[in-house]
């Protein structure tokens, strides 16, 4: 027994686990266990990443004005509210750090983003998961939940792994519900996806109890650098930037992501690249017998009969190299994450859904 002992909360955080990435004894394997873009990060990107190797005895920006000052062009959105974080987890975090202490609530949806949860217990504070209906967020649901004790709601719009999303009315009127001492969090890790979807922007600049958190991990193909940001009312940016370290984010990534999102050619590439493939693939499962729901993301959940049948195709897909994800710990053991990689992995994966669905196990 040791007398070092950590804050109530920490043990209960089950450790992360991130998308499996090889399978012994197989080669030519394709990774589509966590939603990166195969298509990969813009040219643009990697050549100023390579150029930040020539000031790397230099400190980083504290401020990131030039990567706010590009994310608020491309967006519209007023720099002096962008905050930028190491991936929009770091944002998370910063929100939980701030907000959340010892007795304080933090809603979550029943298939929600693990990181709500963990970072919840790791600033001492309760998760309380609430029901979605039909893997689809429950905007009741969420009020129902609402206590005096609430203090920060995570929804992830598009969700993950559910890929489903509410619209922007549903969102306004969660906002416009929710209480004055509750702060809305919508996540749009995958905002980009959707075309003429602004991630809350609008919502949250007509109103003092909403943010937003958006990543370059996703379309931006990005997700080794770990760049976020996050967005909102003046005063609660204010109150972020005090627990943001000052040289948070690296000389590389801050070049290397300013440079991602002037790329627009780029971005609008692999944005419509998806769109097409996902509606491919989507289909061509759904032949199988093996149905999703409208994904607004870059991945398809894919059903299947039940738990086993899922564990089983999982088996099959990896002795095929193909690596997706297994989604029990969000509660949906009978369904597979699948991302959407390039034309030939959806065609892998499409053709070895269809033999184990026709019996090669
Ligand atoms: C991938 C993902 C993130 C992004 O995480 P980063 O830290 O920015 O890489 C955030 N939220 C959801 C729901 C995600 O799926």
């Amino acid at each position: 027994m040791t007398a070092i002992t950590p804050q109530p909360g920490i043990m209960d955080i089950a450790l992360y686990e991130g998308g499996a990435s090889q399978i012994d004894g197989v080669s030519n394997v394709v990774k589509l266990s966590s939603n990166e873009n195969p298509f990969g990060p813009s040219e643009a990107a990697v050549e100023a990443y390579r150029r930040a190797a020539f000031d790397l005895h230099r400190y980083p920006s504290t401020d990131h004005a030039k990567l706010r000052a590009a994310i608020g062009e491309v967006h519209g959105l007023d720099p002096e509210r962008i905050i930028c974080g190491v991936g929009s987890d770091e944002i998370i975090t910063f929100l939980c750090q701030a907000y959340v202490g010892p007795g304080d609530e933090v809603i979550h949806t029943e298939h929600g983003f693990a990181m709500y949860r963990i970072s919840t217990l790791a600033a001492g504070g309760t998760p309380v998961e609430v029901p979605e209906r039909e893997r689809v967020t429950d905007i009741d649901a969420i009020l129902d939940a609402v206590t005096d004790r609430t203090r920060l709601v995570f929804l992830a719009n598009p969700n993950n792994p559910t890929g489903t999303m509410i619209g922007e009315a549903e969102l306004a009127r969660l906002a416009d519900a929710l209480p004055p001492h509750v702060l809305l969090v919508i996540d749009g890790a995958y905002a980009e996806y959707v075309e003429g979807y602004d991630g809350g922007a609008a919502l949250i600049d007509a109103r003092e109890t909403v943010v937003m958190t958006r990543t370059f991990s996703k379309l931006y193909g990005l997700g080794g650098l770990r760049v976020g940001w996050g967005y909102g009312p003046k005063p609660i940016i204010d109150v972020l930037n005090r627990v943001r370290g000052p040289f948070n984010l690296s000389t590389a990534a801050l070049a290397a992501a300013e440079a991602a999102i002037r790329d627009r050619d780029w971005a609008e590439k692999c944005r419509t690249d998806n769109t097409r493939l996902r509606a491919w693939l989507a289909e061509a499962l759904a032949e199988h017998g093996v149905p999703s729901d409208t994904s607004t993301a870059n991945f398809i959940l894919a059903r299947f009969g039940s738990a086993d049948e899922a564990e089983a195709c999982d088996a099959y897909l990896k002795t095929q190299g193909l690596i997706v994800r297994r989604v029990g710990s969000y509660k949906l053991p009978h369904c597979l994450r699948i991302t959407v990689g390039d034309e030939s992995a959806c065609r892998r994966v499409a053709h070895a859904i269809g033999q184990f669905k026709g019996g090669a196990r």
